[in-house]
């Protein structure tokens, strides 16, 4: 569901009327618009704006304080996760839906007045969108305390060093196996070793410390928990085992699949023990820790089994120019179309604020009615 500010004409996005989490249902009243596709404007949290703040933070209803944004660059992937992505007939979005770099720069510049501190380049796999390094280089100008990409570290090891050199300050790379076979049939195309290069290659350019994106997924891959333990121990990169989450776009999730956060720190613990970090999960979505014998950390991301909506401090802006609240919303509100209908600094901002504002307390991924969103993982950019 996309809405837009008050004035600015209104963009679509397919999907049933939902409830999402706790609150209320969201109501849409539909039309057809002269491009044939599904027009909405909900009366859901993100119309009632009556008390938002128009000055200082970006906040929510529920005092939580947003800056950190995620940004999509691409829906487009060279791989095909089978927990992300379908592996065949992928719908991708026309060149021309998708947000140019002035438009992306803009957007995070007035993030950045609003007190966004913390952004992410993500997809998709941002490095196969063409000119990222020059992106980059737009993004660091504007100044931000963080500056990150999560690849699939396919396309890194050429870039590293230019990536390093515009402006990046780290990178989380994604690898669900340290076995050869298993990464090939777990991410469908791409292979291990191109991967553990772009690490190394990644750490050579002073992209660190490097975060290494593991999704844990039953009988897929939670075998290797201690592998990759181990693999933290030795290099010093940050292993984050991530909770699956029901956002595959094959529609195969189940709660069987999910391996919870507090089995995996058990397993760890028993064979190195560990302690959590101080302030490890304030507000990351990683709760960290460290092996007490000092060799390096690890984290988990407990998305499913323990959400961490509480202290959630982020918005995503997709590669189309929506901005999400949150990765299990449906809401969204096309900043595009307030960008090319002409709208100035001031209408983006309105965008941002009202996005924020919507927010809902949780996920609600745990509730007996939650209902899956529409958009899986490689289309919000994760
Ligand atoms: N293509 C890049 C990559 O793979 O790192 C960036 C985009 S990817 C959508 C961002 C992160 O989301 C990756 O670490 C990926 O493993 C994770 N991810 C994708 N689908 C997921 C799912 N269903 N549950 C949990 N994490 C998922
Ligand atoms: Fe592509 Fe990343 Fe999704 Fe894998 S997780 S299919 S690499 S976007």
């Amino acid at each position: 569901m996309v809405t837009t500010p008050p004035g600015m004409p209104v963009t679509l996005l397919p999907g049933p009327p939902r409830t999402h989490g706790t609150s209320e249902p969201v109501v849409l009243e539909r039309d057809r618009g002269t491009t044939g596709r599904t027009v909405g404007r909900h009366r859901g949290p993100l119309s009632r704006t009556d008390a938002m703040p128009t000055l200082g933070p970006l906040v929510d209803q529920h005092g939580r304080v947003h800056t950190d944004l995620r940004i999509s660059v691409t829906d487009r992937c060279n791989l095909r996760c089978f927990y992300c992505m379908p592996e065949e007939g992928v719908p991708f979005l026309p060149r021309s839906e998708i947000l140019s770099f002035e438009e992306i720069a803009r957007v995070a510049t007035v993030a950045r007045g609003l007190g966004v501190t913390s952004l992410r380049l993500t997809g998709g796999e941002p490095l196969v969108r063409r000119g990222i390094v020059d992106l980059v280089g737009m993004l660091a100008e504007v100044g931000f305390d963080d500056l990150a990409l999560t690849t699939n570290g396919t396309g890194l090891a050429a870039l590293a060093p230019r990536l390093a050199e515009a402006g990046l300050q780290r990178v989380n790379i994604s690898c669900d196996s340290l076995r050869p076979l298993r990464f090939a049939q777990i991410r469908r195309r791409g292979d291990l070793a191109t991967v553990l290069e772009a690490m190394d290659a990644a750490e050579s350019a002073g992209l660190s410390p490097i975060k290494v994106n593991v999704v844990v997924i039953a009988g897929a891959n939670d075998d290797e928990i201690l592998d990759f333990a181990a693999f933290a121990r030795r290099t010093g990169r940050v292993v984050r085992f991530i909770e699956y989450m029901p956002l595959d776009a094959e529609g195969n999730w189940s709660r069987d699949d999910v391996v919870p956060g507090d089995r995996i720190l058990a397993e760890i613990d028993t064979r190195w023990p560990i302690e959590a970090l101080p302030g490890g999960s304030d507000p990351a979505p990683a709760e960290r820790f460290r092996f007490r014998d000092g060799c390096g950390e690890v984290g988990v991301v407990a998305s499913v089994t323990r959400p961490f909506c509480g202290t959630c401090n982020r918005l995503r802006l997709t590669a189309e120019g929506a901005v999400r609240n949150c990765l299990f919303s449906d809401d969204e509100i096309s900043v595009r179309d307030v960008l090319r209908g002409g709208g100035g600094d001031e209408q983006v901002s309105d965008a941002l604020r009202r996005a924020v504002w919507g927010k809902l307390p949780g996920h609600g991924i745990n509730d007996p009615g939650f209902l899956r969103p529409v958009r899986s993982m490689s289309m919000i950019g994760g």
